[in-house]
């Protein structure tokens, strides 16, 4: 039927739920919708009301701008999921992780040094490391690019100690990856590492074990879903490391938002009250991407000039079993030598991806993004499926 004029562009009929061929399909961005339809099923339990007059002012219940229930909180679900060591650490919150990648950075950057630290990652890596170390431009820490570069140069380099470890160097790990879903491991002996562990959660990967690094970042953009309340954390061994970046989130926001707080202490309770049950987000947000790679692997199997990532399959301390992959992004590869730009092949196809180059990969890769509306996976699969039959009938 005619578009009404209420529905978005892209979408008609009565109830716009009829999405256009003509549009293409949205597997950009990491918008981590596909939790909407657990927080539907717990909509009256997660609701938060707040009166007027609560909680207005600076101060919270706990030292550092935290609330010590929500602490207290985390403290648990880290227990109770048994993805990280959180007891006797340090905690401090961030407006989102991406507040907190930086104040690490700052916190971790040595302060008396003449040379700044070197920031590194490995490829394919998130693409906001570099870019945040580029814009703040400080004179403590610099984006020194691809940490296999300065593998073989801890023994020699100046950077290097006397005991040969890499002091001088900050090295992000992702695990598991953004964009490739695989578990990571520091690979520069001795530097810092900040471990990203923004999906180390059950809806994306086996939980082989309870990481216990000196930093990790976590976000409950990709746990609960949650992305706009802007909610992160990092759990801290060392104090004056947890001070520094203490210092940074003192001048830069005076801490997370007191709402943000209150809403996130109400849906980690929610998430611990169900926990290890039946219909938890945990095995909520595992068959929904497990089912979701599945299906697309499926497809992109039909034909030899796609590719995906192979993650293996592995022993989960959560579930208590042998798991499939359930990724949240495909890292899908375009395999003919003419396919060199493999997000035009993909954009030609009306599927909207995020180009190889972007993570400093080649261009043969692409990532589609899995989280977002089953809509919009629906619609992925589908202009997958047409691509896929297409080249199958012409070759
Ligand atoms: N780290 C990684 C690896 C991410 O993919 C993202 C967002 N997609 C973030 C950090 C930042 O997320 P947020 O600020 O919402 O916590």
């Amino acid at each position: 039927g005619r578009p009404s004029c209420e529905c978005n562009t892209c979408y008609h009929g009565s109830d716009c739920s009829l999405h256009s061929v003509d549009c293409p399909a949205d597997a950009d961005s990491g918008n981590p919708l596909f939790l909407e339809p657990y927080w539907y099923r717990h909509a009256k339990g997660s609701a938060v009301v707040v009166a007027g007059w609560h909680r207005m002012g600076y101060v919270t219940t706990g030292e550092n701008f935290i609330s010590v229930e929500l602490e207290r909180h985390i403290r648990m679900l880290h227990r109770n999921v048994g993805n990280a060591v959180a007891d006797d650490r340090f905690i401090i919150f961030g407006a989102g992780s991406t507040q907190l990648l930086y104040a690490l950075v700052h916190a971790l950057s040595p302060h008396n040094s003449s040379s700044p630290a070197s920031v590194v990652a490995s490829i394919p890596y998130y693409p906001v490391y570099r870019m945040q170390v580029d814009l703040f431009d400080s004179k403590l820490a610099e984006w020194r690019g691809v940490t296999s570069n300065w593998v073989n140069e801890s023994s020699s380099s100046s950077s290097s100690s006397s005991d040969g470890s890499m002091n001088n160097f900050i090295e992000f790990v992702t695990s598991p990856n953004n964009p490739d879903g695989l578990l990571k491991h520091s690979i520069l002996g001795g530097s810092s590492v900040i471990y990203d562990y923004a999906y180390y959660w059950p809806h994306f990967t086996a939980i082989p074990a309870a990481s216990d690094h000196n930093v990790m970042i976590f976000s409950s953009s990709k746990l609960s879903g949650h992305a706009g309340s802007r909610f992160g954390w990092a759990l801290i061994k060392d104090e004056q490391v947890y001070k520094k970046a203490i210092e940074y989130m003192k001048l830069n926001t005076m801490g997370v938002s007191r709402d943000t707080q209150l809403r996130m202490l109400k849906i980690i309770k929610v998430i611990l009250a169900e926990n290890g049950r039946k219909g938890d987000i945990f095995s909520f947000g595992y068959q929904t991407m497990r089912e979701r790679w599945t299906k697309l692997n499926k497809v992109v199997s039909k034909s030899r000039r796609f590719s995906l990532q192979t993650i293996p399959s592995q022993y989960c301390n959560y579930f208590k079993t042998i798991r499939g992959p359930s990724p949240a992004y495909a890292w899908l590869k375009c395999e003919r030598d003419e396919d060199q730009e493999c997000d035009v092949v993909l954009k030609n196809a009306g599927i909207n991806g995020r180009e190889g180059s972007l993570f400093e990969a080649d261009d043969r890769y692409v990532r589609l993004s899995l989280v977002q509306t089953q809509d919009d996976f629906d619609q992925l699969v589908q202009k997958m499926d047409a691509l896929v039959s297409d080249h199958q009938s012409i070759s």
